[in-house]
């Protein structure tokens, strides 16, 4: 398997050079979070990702979860692996202090997040789906409930589930059978079948903490009438210790195309106890404050394997050698060059590079305003920075998980047959990129989230967000000559946008399937025009760093400049495509009738 070396250069640029991360300790909660803080916690979770995660990736996937009479084995190391994850404290940093975490900014944990997928996405299902569970918890839940069972989970002690899906419904919930009847006594029984649960029964915790989505009897009919549940897999006992086992079994497990080592369950629940998070019939309401959080973690998947791929495309580019340079010889010791001569192959790994460094800018931006929407002083830039992130979140799902799958599929042809053979591990990660395109809300219904709730929201202020600064960008750089080569092509795509966006927004007023019909090209214009105006901010920090001398370090930035080079001249041209499909309509596919496909 190829090797894994977290990329702690770029975060780091991310971080504190592009964005705040060198102030973060500035901000109201974060006074300990200074940089050597924040420095020596990527240190230290690059090297659990390095030594103790990645080695168990292929094992992991080899082996997969068994499933034996409602018991669930994660693969062999996982469980060890775990202890140490939760003895470093990897559970608890983004959780609140009050509750046993550690408080950490997102800006720090996305990154985080970044090398655990990279790493080891399957692994990284458990911990991140208990880190929804505490954020929909924490927010929604009652005093008790919250110390009763944040601490626990917080500590990695016990594990959290989101259940949703059920066979007959998955995009839409407000189908969903599952009943909960009040018991006198401020419990509820939970019944009902929940599919493709994460991490729905596993090994690695002494309890499973669900949080189910399900009706009252008096619900009205549709998603408004759904109410969330808190639903141990034990109740916990006098001394909040696992006690009496509740009725909650897990059926199967699925076997599917990737995360093998994540536990992907039928769980069953039969007049299991449970209790209400949030208000009755508000549970779509409490289940997003857990789903934004997860939407953001999804799009971190997708970058962080299209990074592991992009890292071990470019080490065996360095080592293959096939062929000779079109224009002569480079390596006339041996019998051929290494791959990384031909234009062919740069194409694909430079493809990868700019696509990756791209997305961890536009995680590091809207990481960076969630912490400025929760810490800021001022109200109006609490404000500001939540509009911004509820804007950009399903374009950091969908955007960066289909870049992310792309990234893998390159890795794939960068090593030829031997990215198709499981050998190197290539192909594992394509087949674990996949999911994310589909769970949290398919990237269509992103899509649609983007282009029917967050364009129209508050006449337009979300979308002034993004396009305000932008275009002030754009004045700003009108007389930098220098600048013109990348300041173009983002001017190009910015007007794209613009006219897409009044286009969309005019037709799908008249007839909403013309908004459905653009929804997924018009998320990606949005997208890769968002990278192309952080790739902009990257060559304005690289080219300043580079005239104070660049301390020791100009390879980086040049390598920097070079990369949004070929981001504006290989892959944002992509922009004018999409323009293209977006302003020709959804007529030719609502001509359609459906006995004619
Ligand atoms: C490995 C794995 C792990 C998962 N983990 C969890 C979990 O932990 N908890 C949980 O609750 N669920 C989980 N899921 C379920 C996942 O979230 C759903 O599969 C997903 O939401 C899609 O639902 P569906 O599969 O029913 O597809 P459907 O909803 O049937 O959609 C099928 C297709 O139709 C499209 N479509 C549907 N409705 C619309 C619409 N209104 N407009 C446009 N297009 C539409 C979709 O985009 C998709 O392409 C998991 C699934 C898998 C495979």
């Amino acid at each position: 398997m190829a090797a894994y070396k977290a990329p702690l250069r770029d975060m780091r640029f991310v971080m504190n050079e592009l964005f705040s991360g060198t102030t973060l300790h500035q901000l109201p909660g974060y006074e300990d979070m200074t940089p050597d803080v924040i420095d020596a916690v990527l240190e230290e979770a690059a090297k659990i990702c390095e030594q103790v995660l990645h080695p168990i990736n292929r094992s992991g996937d080899e082996e997969g979860c068994t499933y034996e009479n409602g018991v669930v084995r994660t693969p062999t190391g996982f469980k060890e692996a775990y202890r140490t994850f939760c003895e470093g404290g990897w559970t608890s940093i983004a959780c609140k202090p009050e509750f046993g975490g550690q408080g950490m900014p997102k800006l720090v944990n996305s990154m985080v997040e970044e090398m655990i997928c990279s790493s080891n996405l399957s692994f990284g299902m458990y911990p991140g789906l208990s880190h929804g569970a505490y954020v929909a918890l924490e927010a929604y839940g009652a005093e008790e409930l919250k110390q009763q069972y944040l601490p626990k989970i917080v500590s990695g002690e016990w594990s959290g589930t989101m259940c949703l899906t059920e066979p007959h419904c998955g995009t839409d919930l407000g189908m969903i059978r599952t009943r909960a009847e009040p018991r006198g006594d401020g419990s509820y029984a939970i019944t009902g079948t929940k599919i493709f649960i994460s991490a729905g029964e596993h090994d690695l915790t002494g309890n499973i903490i669900h949080l189910v989505l399900a009706k009252l009897p008096d619900a009205p009919e549709g998603a408004k009438g759904i109410s969330l549940f808190l639903v141990p897999k034990f109740l916990p006992d006098a001394n909040n210790e696992p006690g009496q086992r509740n009725g909650v079994m897990c059926g199967a497990i699925e076997h599917k195309m990737g995360i093998k080592a994540s536990a992907t369950c039928v769980m069953n629940f039969d007049g299991a106890t449970g209790w209400l998070v949030g208000q009755p019939h508000k549970g779509m309401q409490a289940m997003f404050a857990m789903m934004n959080t997860e939407r953001l973690a999804v799009g971190v998947q997708g970058l962080g394997l299209g990074e592991a791929s992009y890292q071990g495309a470019l080490a065996y580019a360095k080592d293959r050698l096939q062929g000779r340079s079109l224009t002569g010889t480079k390596n006339p010791e041996a019998k051929a060059d290494p791959i990384l001569v031909h234009p062919d192959v740069r194409r694909m790994l430079l493809t990868q590079k700019a696509t990756m460094e791209g997305s961890r800018a536009l995680v590091g931006w809207v990481a960076q305003a969630l912490d400025l929407a929760n810490h800021h002083p001022d109200p109006a830039v609490r404000q500001e920075s939540e509009d911004l992130v509820a804007l950009l979140t399903p374009i950091v799902k969908a955007l960066l998980t289909d870049l992310g799958y792309e990234a893998t599929n390159i890795g794939v042809q960068v090593y030829g047959g031997h990215g198709y053979i499981r050998e190197w591990g290539m192909e594992q990660y394509i087949r674990d990129a996949r999911i994310a395109q589909i769970y949290e809300g398919t990237n269509g219904i992103q899509a649609l989230d983007l282009v029917g709730r967050k364009m129209p929201a508050n006449a337009g202020r979300s979308l002034r967000r993004f396009f305000h600064p932008v275009a002030e960008y754009l004045e700003a750089k009108g007389d930098d000559d220098e600048m013109e080569e990348f300041v173009l092509p983002l001017a190009k795509a910015f007007t794209r946008l613009q006219q897409a966006t009044g286009a969309v927004a005019q037709k799908g007023m008249v007839n909403r399937d013309e908004a459905g019909a653009a929804a997924t090209d018009y998320l990606r214009l949005f997208g890769l025009t968002a990278l192309a105006y952080l790739w902009c901010r990257t060559v304005d920090v690289a080219r300043a760093r580079l005239a104070e001398g660049a301390n020791g370090d100009a390879a980086f930035y040049e390598a920097k400049i070079k990369t949004a080079r070929f981001y504006m001249q290989r892959v944002l041209p992509q922009t004018g495509a999409l323009f293209s499909c977006i302003m020709a309509g959804g007529k030719s596919m609502m001509d359609f009738a459906d006995d004619e496909f």
